[in-house]
C-alpha cells in the first residue's frame, strides 16, 4: 500500500510503542496516588510535561495534556472566551478555513453563550491576512484564533505577525497547531500565542491524546469538571501511557524536522510536476510556498472526488478528498468556498500527504496511476 494520507493520521513509530509499554504494566500507578508506584507515574508524566516544555519554549506549567486535539482545542476556545464573558468581552474573531473543532466550537458560543464572531478572509491560497484581523479587533475581543497550518490545502499562516498584534492589544491568540506538529517550529516565544494545540497521532504517535499550552495568566476556565489534575485546568486521571507516548513522538519528530522537511518538500514536488503535466484541468490548491513539506492538494475539473478516491484505493493508494472529519459528507468543502472556489469545483479536491514512509518510487506509481483513473472518470477513453 502506498499511504498518502498522513494528514489525517500517521502511524506510531515503534520506538515510541517501546517507551509507552512499562506504562501499562509495570508503573501502573495513578499518578495522584502518594505511594511509590504512584509516585513514579507521576515522575514519567513531569518528565513527559519538561520535555514537551523544552521543545514549546515555555514552562512545565503551561502544558496541559488533554485527550486529543479536539479537546484541547474546545478548552482553548470555549475555556478562554467563557473565562472572560462576566467582563463583558464576547467577541471572537478567527477564520473560516478552521478545522471543525475550532469552528464548531466558535460556532456554540455564538448560539448558546451569547457570542459574536467576525470570520477574517482568506485569500485565494488560503491566506489569512494579518491586517484583516487587526481590523476586525473590538474593545469586546475575547479571543483571536487562526490555525497554524491548514489541515486541507496545507497553507501555513503567518501566526507570529498576528501574534504580535494580539500581543499588543492584548488578547489572547489561539493557534491549532495539529497539522504543524512535526514539520514547523513550535517555539512560543517566537509565535507569540498564548494557546497552542497539538495530537500525537499527526506525528507518529498514539491516537487519543493531545495538549494544550497555555500561557501563564491567559484567563481559562475549565470544562469538564471533575478533580484538580493538570492544575485545575483538566479534570480526569492522566493518560501516563499516551503521555509518555506524546512526548517520546515530539521529541523524535522535532529532531527530525529540518532534514525530513526538506526530503517531504522534495518529494512533493515531483509529485505535484508530475501530476500537473500529466492530467488536464488540475490545479494545486493552497499557497505555492508557505505550505506544509509534504502536502499537496488539488481540484481536478470535471471529476468528483469520490471516484478518484475509490479508483486510488483499488490500486492500492490511500488518499483524500481533505478533511478525514468531514469525508463521507458530499457537501463542499468550507475551504475551498472560502478561498473562492465555486461549490462544483470543490466537489473535485483531491488531498495527497506525504511523510516519513514515502519513497520516490511510490511518487512515481501515484504519478503514474492516477492520470488513468482520472481520464476514466471523465469518459475520455
Ligand atoms: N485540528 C486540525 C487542524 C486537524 O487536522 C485535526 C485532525 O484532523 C484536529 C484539529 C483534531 O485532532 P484530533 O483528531 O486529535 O481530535
Amino acid at each position: 500500500m502506498i499511504y498518502l494520507d498522513h494528514s489525517a493520521t500517521t502511524p506510531v513509530d515503534p520506538r515510541v510503542v517501546e517507551a509507552m509499554l512499562p506504562f501499562w504494566i509495570e508503573v501502573y500507578g495513578n499518578p495522584s496516588s502518594i505511594y511509590g508506584l504512584g509516585r513514579r507515574a507521576a515522575t514519567a508524566l513531569e518528565d513527559a510535561r519538561a520535555r514537551v516544555a523544552r521543545i514549546l519554549n515555555c514552562l512545565p506549567a503551561e502544558v496541559v495534556f488533554t485527550s486529543c486535539g479536539t479537546e484541547s482545542d474546545n478548552l482553548a476556545i470555549r475555556g478562554t472566551a467563557l473565562a472572560q464573558a462576566g467582563r463583558g468581552r464576547r467577541h471572537i474573531i478567527t477564520t473560516p478555513i478552521e478545522h471543525h473543532a475550532v469552528i464548531h466550537t466558535v460556532t456554540d458560543l455564538v448560539e448558546h453563550y451569547g457570542f459574536e464572531v467576525t470570520y477574517a478572509p482568506v485569500d485565494h491560497q488560503g491566506l489569512v491576512d494579518p491586517q484583516a484581523v487587526s481590523a476586525a479587533i473590538r474593545p469586546d475581543t475575547a479571543l483571536i484564533s487562526v490555525i497554524y497550518a491548514n489541515n486541507e490545502v496545507g497553507t501555513v499562516e503567518p501566526i507570529a505577525e498576528i501574534g504580535a498584534i494580539a500581543h499588543e492589544r492584548g488578547i489572547p491568540l489561539h493557534t491549532d497547531a495539529v497539522q504543524a506538529g512535526a514539520y514547523l517550529h513550535l517555539d512560543v516565544e517566537t509565535l507569540q500565542v498564548d494557546l497552542l494545540a497539538l495530537s500525537a497521532h499527526k506525528f507518529h504517535g498514539p491516537k487519543g491524546v493531545g495538549l494544550l499550552y497555555v500561557r501563564r495568566r491567559t484567563p481559562l476556565q475549565p470544562i469538564q469538571t471533575g478533580g484538580s489534575q493538570e492544575r485545575g485546568r483538566r479534570a480526569g486521571t492522566e493518560n501516563i501511557p499516551y503521555i509518555v507516548g506524546l512526548a517520546c513522538a515530539l521529541e523524535l519528530a522535532q529532531q527530525d524536522r529540518e532534514a525530513e522537511s526538506a526530503r517531504l518538500a522534495a518529494l512533493r514536488q515531483r509529485l505535484v510536476e508530475g501530476l500537473l503535466q500529466r492530467i488536464p484541468d488540475m490545479e494545486l490548491t493552497g499557497h505555492a510556498s508557505r505550505r506544509m513539506p509534504g502536502h499537496a492538494s488539488f481540484i481536478v475539473g470535471g471529476v468528483e472526488a469520490e471516484g478518484m478516491l475509490i479508483g486510488l484505493d483499488l490500486a492500492g493508494i490511500a488518499a483524500s478528498s481533505g478533511s478525514a472529519c468531514a469525508s463521507g459528507a458530499a457537501t463542499p468543502s468550507h475551504v475551498l468556498t472560502a478561498m473562492g472556489y465555486g461549490q462544483q469545483e470543490a466537489l473535485g479536491a483531491l488531498r495527497l500527504t506525504l511523510g516519513r514512509e514515502s519513497t520516490a518510487a511510490g511518487v512515481d506509481t501515484v504519478v503514474e496511476t492516477l492520470p488513468r483513473i482520472v481520464q476514466r472518470l471523465r469518459g475520455d477513453q
